[in-house]
C-alpha cells in the first residue's frame, strides 16, 4: 500500500471513529496519558469470561493517537484477552521496525501505523491505546 492509502485510513478514522464513544456499564476503565503530546484516552472494555465482548474510547490528543485507538478497538473486540495480547506485542514489534512483513500485514489495519517506526517523537502516540489496553487486560487477570 502507498503512504496515501495510509494516511487515508488514519483520516477516516479521525473523522468516523467507530468507538470514540462513552460506555456507562464497562467492566474495565482505564486512562492513558502520553504527556510527550498531551494523548488522553479512557479505554473501556466489557468483558464476557476470556473474551473482549465490546469496547471504546474516549479522548482528545493527536490524529496518530486517537485513530490508532480507534482501529484497536475495531480488531480486539470479539477476540479472546490473550490473543488481543499477542496482538499488542506484535503491534509494538511493528512500532519498534521489528516485525517481519508477514506480521505487518497480521496487524490488518493497524498495519497503517508501520511508518510511525521512523518517526520517533511520534510512537508514544501511537502506541498509548495498545499500551493501555496491555495495561487493563494485565490488571484483569
Ligand atoms: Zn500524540
Amino acid at each position: 500500500m502507498s503512504s496515501n492509502i495510509y494516511n487515508e485510513i488514519l483520516t477516516e478514522h479521525n473523522i468516523r471513529p467507530e468507538f470514540k464513544y462513552d460506555m456507562e456499564d464497562a467492566d474495565i476503565v482505564l486512562e492513558g496519558v502520553n504527556p510527550s503530546c498531551g494523548d488522553n484516552i479512557w479505554l473501556k472494555l466489557k468483558l464476557d469470561g476470556d473474551v473482549i465482548a465490546d469496547g471504546s474510547f474516549i479522548g482528545t490528543g493527536c490524529a496518530i493517537s486517537q485513530a490508532s485507538a480507534d482501529i484497536m478497538l475495531g480488531m480486539i473486540i470479539g477476540k479472546k484477552k490473550d490473543e488481543a495480547l499477542q496482538m499488542a506485542e506484535l503491534f509494538m514489534k511493528m512500532i519498534k521496525g521489528e516485525a517481519t512483513d508477514e506480521e505487518i500485514d497480521s496487524l490488518e489495519e493497524a498495519s497503517a501505523l508501520k511508518d510511525i517506526a521512523h518517526m520517533p517523537a511520534r510512537v508514544k502516540c501511537a502506541v498509548l491505546g495498545w499500551r493501555t489496553l496491555k495495561e487493563a487486560i494485565d490488571n484483569s487477570l
